[in-house]
């Protein structure tokens, strides 16, 4: 495994390094070492230099990352481990090393264009049939469609509400996005994203239901040199200007907004939820909030790690019953569905689109 000469440098500066160690949400669900920034560098140092073997335990530990961007965030010199991770992971698929259960899911998006190698859900199958045409489409993303498909069926419903014109496909293709996450910038992750992109630039607009597809659209696709000709808005920014020329009841309930990490800190956005939620009711924070929130949870991880990813959730619980919070609300349809399987009792969780539902 060749590292880059950037990745090579961020890894020497992190392998020494303890600064971040309390802000990863695998670290602190584990308790180990292993899952810190640092750790992972140390490793990965010792591979770049040939020391040792890309062995399955290096590779395993390369997997245990959520790609968060937490530890990028809190590096007050620049480092970035999201990234060496990211090339670690395009090294282990190049060599031929991936795990059997990264590989599992990598075949899944090649042979039925989706991570989970899920059939698709019935009743929304037949929502989605009954929408109109429109050149603006709503793109529901894979952990919606084939995780939480009661999800993308209630935004879909709350946007059949608020009078928007807007379609969304039954045959969507995959955005590349669980690629992306699994090996990185390979050549089928870019097909898959070519392949998506052709469907996708009839429209004029697409409204991202997943922080993580309009992260690729975005970001990685510009980066890849793949035109993406609609407009990409997020659903969460879609529904803010959206919102502002409604009418809606200002309640007296109390939401707390559980940033999406992607939202946050890989697209700057932040607003938009308080802006929606500050007009139909008050907006009381968690103490890890904006850009530096903490993730609840990643469904691709889950197919591999569900115990850790349940700690993770159940983790961001004690965050939001330590600040009192009564409403939980998420913008990503995979924390969502690990909140949800470790909700506590006494605090509610709500997706965004059922929230505005609350008040309209
Ligand atoms: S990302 Fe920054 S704070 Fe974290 S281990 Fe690397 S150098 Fe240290
Ligand atoms: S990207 Fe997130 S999960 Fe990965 S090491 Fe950094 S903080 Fe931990």
């Amino acid at each position: 495994m060749k590292f880059s000469r950037k990745s090579t440098e961020h890894l020497d500066a992190c392998r020494f390094c303890w600064m971040c160690r309390h802000i990863c949400p695998i670290g602190n669900a584990t308790g180990q070492e292993r899952n810190t920034a640092r750790a992972r560098a140390l490793g990965l140092s010792l591979v770049a230099r040939e020391a040792v073997d890309y062995s399955e335990d290096i590779i395993n530990n390369v997997y245990e990352c959520a790609l968060c961007g937490a530890c990028v965030k809190e590096c007050v010199t620049g480092w970035d481990p999201v990234a060496f991770t990211k090339e670690a992971r395009l090294g282990a698929a190049l060599d031929g090393k991936l795990p059997a259960y990264v590989l599992k899911m990598v075949n899944a998006v090649l042979e039925t264009g989706n991570v989970y190698g899920a059939k698709p859900d019935g009743k929304l199958a037949t929502k989605i049939r009954g929408l109109d045409k429109s050149d603006t489409l709503f793109f529901l993303g894979a952990d919606a469609r084939y995780k939480t498909p009661e999800n993308a069926a209630g935004a879909i419903d709350l946007l059949q509400k608020l009078g928007v014109s807007f379609t969304a496909r039954e045959n969507e293709p995959d955005s590349g996005y669980g690629m992306d996450f699994l090996v990185s910038a390979t050549s089928e992750t870019k097909s898959v994203a070519e392949t998506c992109a052709a469907a996708l630039n009839g429209y004029k607009k697409v409204i991202c239901y997943d922080p993580a597809d309009a992260k690729i659209f975005r970001r990685e696709y510009k980066k890849w040199g793949i035109k993406l000709a609609p407009e990409i808005l997020t659903f969460t920014e879609y529904l803010a200007i959206i919102i502002d020329e409604k009418k809606v009841k200002k309640s007296d309930l109390v939401f707390t907004p559980q940033d999406s990490a992607i939202l946050a800190r890989d697209l700057e956005e932040t607003e938009p939820i308080r802006k929606i939620l500050g007009k139909i009711g008050r907006v009381s924070e968690m103490l890890l909030n904006r850009r530096d929130t903490m993730l609840a949870g990643n469904l691709i991880m889950n197919e591999y790690m569900p115990a850790v990813m349940e700690r993770v959730a159940a983790d961001r619980w004690i965050n939001a019953k330590n600040v009192g919070a009564k409403i939980l609300v998420t913008e990503s349809p995979a924390e969502y569905a690990l909140l949800a399987k470790t909700k506590p009792a006494g605090i509610d969780l709500v997706t965004l689109e059922e929230a505005i539902a609350k008040c309209l």
